[in-house]
């Protein structure tokens, strides 16, 4: 082979000598059944078709590439925000290698999980026996202060009940009886990684307020949910500099912005940061829960308003309107100012937005990802003047899709938007094909639509895996408005001086 000490290169090289190109060619030829490269793009062009799309369009019975996690994966993040809190995840060891890994190569961190490693015989005879060693292995191995148990399908096709499982462990002595183990039950086969978020949370949550029998006595305080957010290391960071500046007195409820942060500094810290059990004990005494992200919160907000707080929520507050929003209600609700400290940054945005308006107004961008950062992002586009074509949602339902409906009839940038709830990214592969945008809007995934059609890919939602670092930086609040303007706008000139770098006409120094 090519390689040799002498030469050592990148396989995006190395691959490409002769030596692997006739390697794979004799593989291709003996074992992959090969049509011919004219066949073959002739089934790619027809699937590009508009036949091809009403078919693709009429599938129900099977999902192609979903632009979605699974359950655990949202209850695992979820878990992490809590003050040394360890994610079990009762099932198969394979499903929290997934799930570790997937936020690893997100957040560039490392990701603590266990697993209670269901194998076949568990899968027949029940996985109780694994829950109670797994569950003392991982207090004794790894001393967290709060083990928070989700579950895989495995476990869940078979009917294990957790509840009882942790009243066992109790009660042999696997964890000590006022040992908090919260528990969600969170089977993949139905919803997502923001179902599992919702379930994991609201757990947490059931598990701090059990057993306070006094009313609440509610002050000035306010609770604030972030919700499953890939962007949690800045947003976080930043919802709590502009809630300082406001002289707010706040508990977010899940703050995963140390342990998917932590420095390098010769010390492995396998938790870090986060609410701490006493906070969320408190949090019961708040004046009200305030959610970032309402459809990864519908299920935990019943708890805060069944205590008599006011609870409201958000979608994703990016971009001014969104941000006047969350920053008028939390100041409606806790009787605190606007500082102007705020005010000249929403005035910063504004101008920079006015700036580069030229560049963006008309350009038209395709938006998927998550029912919320879908919706949030397709609320900045339109103030930018930028025309949504498809927005689209794997783990979205008809309700979503109206609300999407209203917000787009409210912007002339908006009348032609085409709203896909429940769809795929193959389903969008087939709407961008035979209705293309300018550019398309998401998470890594749409790597492979990004080389298929040319369509340029702007990555700003969970998860980013081939790019380093974005998560560092905010999304939300006017400074995070800038941020994403910042992003959109490199795009769009990238793209202006790739088109213009063959001729001398327009191929300009100041844009
Ligand atoms: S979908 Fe089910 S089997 Fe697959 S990773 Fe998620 S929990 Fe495991």
């Amino acid at each position: 082979m090519p390689q040799t000490t002498d030469r050592e290169c990148d396989h995006a090289t190395l691959f490409r000598d002769p030596d692997y190109q006739q390697m794979f060619e004799a593989k291709r030829n003996a074992f992959e059944c090969p049509h011919s490269q004219e066949r073959v793009q002739e089934i790619s062009d027809w699937t590009k078709s508009w036949d091809y799309r009403e078919k693709n369009l009429a599938r129900t019975a099977l999902v192609v590439n979903p632009a979605k996690a699974c359950q655990p994966l949202g209850a695992v993040f979820a878990a992490a925000g809590f003050d040394g809190c360890l994610p079990l995840v009762h099932g198969s060891q394979g499903c929290v290698a997934y799930f570790r890994s997937h936020l690893a190569r997100h957040f560039k961190e490392p990701s603590s999980a266990v697993s209670t490693s269901m194998t076949e015989d568990a899968a027949v005879f029940g996985g109780h026996n694994n829950f109670l060693d797994g569950i003392q292995n991982a207090r004794e191995l790894y001393s967290p202060k709060m083990i928070a148990v989700s579950t895989t399908c495995m476990a869940e096709v078979i009917g294990d009940d957790l509840n009882s499982y942790i009243q066992t462990a109790r009660s042999k002595g696997a964890v000590p009886e006022d040992f908090p183990v919260p528990y969600a039950h969170t089977p993949s086969f139905y919803g997502s990684h923001v179902t599992g978020y919702d379930v994991m949370l609201k757990g947490v949550l059931e598990e701090a307020w059990d057993g306070i029998e006094d009313a609440p006595s509610p002050g000035s305080a306010i609770n604030l949910i972030p919700g499953f957010d890939g962007y949690a290391v800045g947003n976080n960071r930043e919802l709590r500099r502009m809630l300082d500046l406001m002289g707010v007195s706040y508990t977010l409820l899940g703050d995963v912005s140390e342990v998917f942060d932590t420095p390098t500094d010769g010390e492995f810290r396998m938790y870090a940061g986060g609410t701490t059990l006493e906070e969320v004990r408190q949090a019961r005494d708040a004046k009200a829960t305030l959610s970032l992200q309402q459809w990864c919160t519908e299920k935990t907000l019943a708890l805060p308003k069944g205590v008599g707080q006011e609870t409201r929520s958000f979608h994703y507050p990016m971009g001014v309107s969104a941000t006047d929003a969350f920053l008028m209600a939390v100041s409606e609700i806790t009787g605190q100012p606007i500082p102007e400290a705020l005010e000249l940054e929403r005035g910063r945005l504004v101008d920079a937005m006015t700036d580069s308006q030229h560049w963006l107004h008309g350009k038209r961008m395709a938006v998927y990802g998550d029912p919320d950062f879908v919706y949030g992002m397709t609320r900045f586009l339109l103030e930018l003047g930028i025309e949504p074509v498809h927005c689209l949602s794997t783990n979205a339902n008809k309700k979503w899709a109206k609300e999407m409906r209203a917000l787009l009839a409210g912007s002339s940038f908006g009348q032609a938007t085409q709203v896909w709830a429940g769809r795929d990214l193959w389903h969008l592969r087939s709407l961008l094909a035979t209705e293309p945008a300018d550019f398309l809007i998401g998470n890594s995934h749409g790597k492979s639509i990004q080389q298929d059609l040319g369509i340029p890919l702007i990555r700003l939602t969970f998860p980013i895996f081939d790019r380093h670092h974005h998560h560092r930086f905010p999304t939300l609040g006017y400074q995070g408005g800038l941020r994403v303007l910042v992003t959109l706008l490199d795009a769009v000139l990238d793209e202006v001086d790739r088109k213009t770098a063959d001729n001398s006409i327009s191929y300009d120094l100041t844009r």
